[in-house]
């Protein structure tokens, strides 16, 4: 059984800290000291390291981890600052006992990648980074709007029951933002209600298909509200062209 809980880091990152036995993964540590003080606490190993994408809040605690364990794989696009071990779209790697594929989900960043755990039921486990938040998604900076579309729909593709894991507890902003959207949305309503309980991931694509506007570009009230924020008539039957409205929208909510 693997064993997942979130490590608090800056303002609102998340670690997230797989565990199995004495041996743990951390997926994008950008500070080392809340791994290595949980590490201490539970007696535990680092094996591995998993990165989404090279911004300096996802991989700065990287060097004092590897420093600490010299042994530990961190795997990533061979670009990045201290990866050992490259992964690209459709890589495989086990995660003690469980296989983990590799998604490239650019958008974000043009080389963003996501972690899919799968387990002996089948259930989906996805490390997502900062392309999809709850209620919400990762701004545009290295990638482009049609990439974040591209890889948005495809993660729109998995199984209800599965478990989104993103790096950043934006939900109760992301809500607030939501609502505005979609005024008479009950889901958005009630999520917003329980957003001051932290955490409030992970969050299953379930939950994330009503709540999420980047989700809901076919919606009415979705399409009437970028009308209203300037969108044109035929724009917003291009599915695209809602999302890239939305995403600047949000950018100066
Ligand atoms: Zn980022």
């Amino acid at each position: 059984m693997v064993q997942i809980v979130p490590l608090k880091a800056f303002a609102d990152n998340y670690i997230w800290l797989l565990q199995h036995g004495n041996q743990a993964i951390a997926v994008d540590p950008g500070q080392a000291e809340p791994v290595l003080q949980y590490l201490a606490a539970h007696q535990l190993i680092l094996t591995a390291i998993w990165l989404t994408h090279a911004h300096a809040d996802h991989i700065g605690g990287v060097s004092a981890l590897t420093q600490a364990y010299p042994q530990c794989h961190v795997y990533g696009d061979h670009s990045w600052n201290g990866v050992n071990t490259a992964v690209a779209e459709g890589s495989q790697l086990n995660c003690f006992d469980h296989s983990v594929r590799i998604w490239h989900i650019p958008g974000h960043t043009a080389d963003h990648l996501a972690y899919l755990l799968t387990n002996s039921r089948q259930l989906l486990r996805v490390f997502c980074g900062d392309t999809l938040f709850s209620a919400g998604c990762g701004r545009v900076f290295t990638g482009t709007m049609a990439q974040l579309y591209h890889s948005l729909q495809r993660l729109d593709t998995l199984p209800a029951s599965t478990w989104l894991y993103p790096a950043h507890e934006y939900t109760a902003a992301n809500l607030r933002f939501a609502q505005t959207v979609e005024p008479d949305n009950l889901a958005i309503k009630y999520a917003l209600h329980k957003a001051g309980s932290l955490p409030t991931l992970p969050v299953t694509i379930a939950h994330e298909r009503l709540v999420n506007p980047f989700l809901r570009l076919q919606q009415p009230q979705v399409k009437a509200a970028v009308i209203n924020h300037g969108l044109s008539a035929e724009a917003v039957n291009q599915p695209l062209a809602v999302l890239s409205c939305l995403r600047e929208w949000k950018n100066h909510f």
